[in-house]
């Protein structure tokens, strides 16, 4: 076999396992209510918590931001591609969250895979539990540093780890809310130990930004944790439905990380136009409180409408909601039906997740309506007695 055929073989042996992930091109804006070839699906599948992706107010922004800083920035932010209006953006997401200062990526995952090899390298020892998105893995491989994975918010095996640790400097890394399980990490546990064990903290926000706490400053908010030790990570791309991604914290740490970061430093500064964009997101966000209210509702619904037997929704108060299916054929099966009847709720196999713990994950936005969900839920209901 040449290299090529090998790469054939490898692709084959994806379609055998049920692996093999394929795109649908949704011909309009992201909406719950989304187009694909001519036919149209009520959709569960976006990180659109608050409806905002296809708002026409952010598209306006935008446009405005295109007009008034055109598209590119022409060069990364320490050279000559930072622009006023991302300095402004800066200073209201610090703001907005309540710390002194935040620097903006161009993405979350390479905030994460920018901010952890700043902060540790080799001989140094990360914390990080074991659920954490990829884009965290990814950065604690890049520093170099000793890894302690930790099992999933299991701060008893944390606090065992930090303990025994003769590291200098030791950082703990966690999701707020997990991506693919929908549950929230023990904040404040977490903080307390990395104030007894003289540790960084770095929560990635991503899917609590927008959605929770007062105003849905976010996770770290609802918390009410602040600390210097505390580096807050979020995303742009979620919640705010645009792109990019804020790191928030004490200013010298803002500082070294816009110094150090090398996928802040050797990358092009994202277009000034998005930057417009999320000023009017975080308005939007800032006066969500009917969305939210929203949202909760929906969640109510959908979480008393699923109780059944054979498939389980994970425990979780957020706007993700995984139903574990278990195998990657059946996790298949059941997304193809309801593909089948217009509803569209993806499923998440190995390696996103454990083995045997395939599952729809499903996903609410404010976007959606009550009769929504009880058509998931009635859909579900029913194939669970004939799938
Ligand atoms: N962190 C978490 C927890 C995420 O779920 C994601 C995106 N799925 C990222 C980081 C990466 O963010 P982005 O999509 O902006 O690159």
């Amino acid at each position: 076999m040449n290299r090529l055929e090998h790469l054939r073989a490898a692709l084959d042996k994806l379609d055998g396992g049920h692996l093999r992930r394929t795109r649908r091109n949704i011909e309009g804006p992201c909406s719950p209510h989304v187009v694909i070839d001519g036919r149209t699906f009520t959709a569960f599948c976006s990180n659109d918590y608050l409806g905002l992706a296809g708002d026409p107010r952010l598209a306006e922004a935008l446009a405005e931001g295109a007009r008034q800083w055109g598209t590119g920035a022409g060069a990364s932010h320490l050279i000559s591609g930072h622009y006023l209006v991302q300095h402004t953006l800066e200073q209201r997401l610090a703001d907005f969250v309540r710390r002194e200062r935040a620097l903006v990526f161009s993405s979350g995952f390479m905030a994460n895979t920018g901010i952890i090899p700043a902060l540790a390298g080799r001989g140094d020892a990360i914390f990080a539990d074991r659920l954490n998105h990829a884009s965290l893995i990814d950065g604690m491989l890049l520093s170099r540093a000793d890894i302690h994975r930790i099992p999933h918010l299991d701060t008893a095996a944390l606090e065992r780890q930090l303990a025994a640790s003769t590291a200098k400097t030791k950082l703990i890394i966690s999701d707020s809310v997990f991506s693919m399980d929908g549950d929230i990490a023990p904040l404040r546990e977490l903080m307390t130990l990395a104030q007894r064990f003289d540790a960084w903290l770095l929560i990635d926000d991503a899917h609590g930004f927008g959605v929770l706490g007062p105003q849905g400053r976010g996770a770290p908010a609802e918390a009410d944790i602040d600390d210097w030790r505390l580096i807050q990570m979020g995303t742009l791309s979620k919640a705010a439905g645009v792109s990019g991604a804020f790191v928030a914290g004490d200013p010298t740490v803002i500082e070294w990380l816009m110094q150090k970061a090398r996928t802040y430093l050797f990358t092009t500064g994202s277009p000034p136009a998005l930057a417009q964009a999320l000023l009017a997101s975080i308005d939007l966000i800032e006066a969500g409180f009917d969305r939210r209210a929203h949202l909760a509702a929906l969640i109510e619904r959908l979480t008393k409408g699923l109780a059944q037997e054979r498939w389980r929704l994970l425990p979780s108060r957020t706007p993700i909601q995984p139903l574990i299916v278990g195998d990657n054929a059946t996790a298949l099966a059941l997304g193809a039906a309801l593909m089948e009847e217009g509803l569209w709720v993806p499923a998440i196999r190995p390696p996103t997740v454990p083995v045997g713990s395939a599952r729809l994950r499903i996903t609410l936005s404010a976007a959606h309506t009550l009769a929504d969900v009880d058509r998931l839920v009635e859909a579900i209901d029913r194939l669970e007695k004939t799938l």
